[in-house]
């Protein structure tokens, strides 16, 4: 019994059972232009799935056809912005486009209440795989602490979850902030290594490896610039799971990243003005990484200041507390 209780605590092990729930559910349904009584399998559809591109019309009609959402989740979900953004990546995987066409036709918000809160103890949650419900604890659209969570686990339906979490669930509190405006207050430690990596190798990577599961740009950019054992040491470090040894591991992270800047760039990480902000936990940076329509600046009082013409003061940034575990 105590391992069946540790078996499921385990955030990932949960994921796994009940996404594997969800997808054989949403396979066993996945049969749009076949009649009730046809097979459940149809393999004309599930290659026209996996291989015709998605367009943002596609996502609209999804989204806006399933009966589960109530308008004002609608448009909130379609952000058209964010679609505009990841379906060029989201199109170069066939995996991909199968998984959004089996499940955001049926997206749905469900509430985590005191009863379902013994089972999922979080602020909120997505089962993964191709599964369409978003869990939200103690769920009110109108309450914004709410939308902020919805929109963290609605970025994890729209990634591809078998990359590590370092990158999926740092990326989605950042997707959630940058598209949907949502305070950035969940996971800060990893959120904080991989705006030093962006601000290192660029973000295009990193957008790369999750909406297509494909790493292949962040090896090439990263292996051929340190030793193997730093490289060993990187990888190490970026598959570990997400927990309270993030101090320890952002250590080894910050060695191995110096190592990386020097190679690429020839100088001292250390003199790198926007990384110093970063580590410093220096609220008045803001830095996009995802989204290009929004500016990165430094408020009027930054260290940095005006260095960097293409940063202007705008507004103060409210200091960043770790709140509510969310997975
Ligand atoms: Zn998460």
């Amino acid at each position: 019994m105590i391992y069946v209780t540790n078996f499921f605590k385990n955030k990932h092990n949960l994921r796994l059972i009940i996404g594997a729930l969800c997808a054989a559910n949403a396979i066993a349904t996945f049969t749009p232009s076949v009649g009730a009584h046809e097979p459940v399998y149809h393999p004309y559809d599930i290659e026209h799935a996996m291989t015709s591109d998605i367009t943002l019309d596609e996502i609209k009609n999804m989204i806006y056809s399933s009966d589960k959402l109530t308008e004002e989740e609608k448009a909130l979900l379609y952000n058209e912005a964010l679609f505009e953004d990841i379906l060029p990546y989201v199109n170069q995987s066939e995996q991909m486009k199968f998984m959004y066409r089996a499940k955001f036709d049926n997206l749905d918000v469900k509430n985590i209440g005191p009863i379902m809160y013994n089972i999922i103890p979080y602020a909120g949650w997505y089962p993964g795989a191709l599964s369409s419900n978003l869990y939200v604890k103690n769920y009110d659209i109108n309450d914004e602490k709410s939308v902020d969570t919805l929109s963290h686990e609605y970025m994890h339906a729209t990634q591809n979850l078998n990359c590590y979490p370092f990158f999926y669930e740092a990326a989605a509190e950042m997707y959630a902030h940058e598209y949907f405006g949502g305070e950035v207050d969940s996971y800060r430690p990893t959120i904080k290594m991989l705006e030093v990596l962006m601000e290192i190798i660029g973000s295009e990577p990193i957008k790369q490896y999750i909406y297509t599961g494909d790493f292949s740009m962040i090896e090439e950019r990263v292996k051929p610039n340190l030793s193997d054992d730093e490289y060993a040491t990187f990888m190490e470090c970026i598959s570990e799971e997400l927990g309270p040894h993030s101090a320890e591991r952002n250590e080894k992270l910050i060695s191995v990243y110096q190592s990386l800047y020097f190679n690429i760039y020839g100088t001292y990480m250390r003199n790198d003005q926007i990384i110093s902000h970063i580590l410093s936990n220096d609220s008045t940076l803001n830095r996009a990484y995802f989204n290009d329509r929004l500016e990165s600046y430094y408020i009027s009082n930054s260290k940095a200041g005006s260095e960097y013409h293409y940063l202007e003061p705008i507004s103060e940034k409210e200091n960043i507390f770790t709140v509510e575990h969310q997975l």
